[in-house]
């Protein structure tokens, strides 16, 4: 069975900054106020016969939001981002154009890119692992980052 919790309805939302670099239009700094949509495969179970418990899967999904919300998010295998150095300021180049900004404004990510794709990828894998720890009998989660509405990239995570 399959639970889906709608992020916008659900108030499952942030909102950052990002760059995809050698872009045409999303080269430059721009934000995205983000919702996260939810999908949780697997085996009812339990004292109530849930999949999952709705409260637990939100409470997980807005953590996540929570560490991306309001900071520029910058992917570290990004072959096109060159870091300089990483301290109290994170400094960069991107085909010549220099950045430098307060660490505590970036959210430094372990990708190869921030855009809808990679982070449904994140969000999945993170409420997977963090659904299991909890030890819901879950076999997939699937996650939709929306680029604002109207358009967003799926990923599932399964055993
Ligand atoms: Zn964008």
């Amino acid at each position: 069975m399959k639970i889906v919790i709608n992020g916008i309805h659900a108030n499952l939302r942030f909102s950052a900054a990002h760059m995809i670099p050698e872009h045409d239009s999303c080269g430059c700094i721009h934000g995205h106020s983000y919702i996260v949509d939810v999908q949780v495969e697997g085996e009812r179970s339990g004292k109530f016969g849930f999949v999952a418990d709705f409260k637990e899967v939100k409470g997980i999904v807005r953590e996540v939001c929570a560490d991306l919300d309001h900071k520029v998010l910058l992917a570290l295998e990004n072959e096109f981002i060159n870091f300089k150095s990483i301290g109290d300021s994170v400094e960069f180049t991107i085909a010549g154009k220099e950045y430098k900004l307060p660490a505590e404004d970036c959210r430094l990510l372990h990708l190869k890119s921030t855009s809808a794709e990679d982070l449904s990828e994140y969000f999945a894998h993170r409420v997977f692992d963090r659904l299991q720890e909890k030890g819901a009998e879950i076999s997939s989660v699937q996650i939709c980052v929306n680029e604002g509405i109207g358009q967003g990239a799926f990923f599932t995570k399964s055993i």
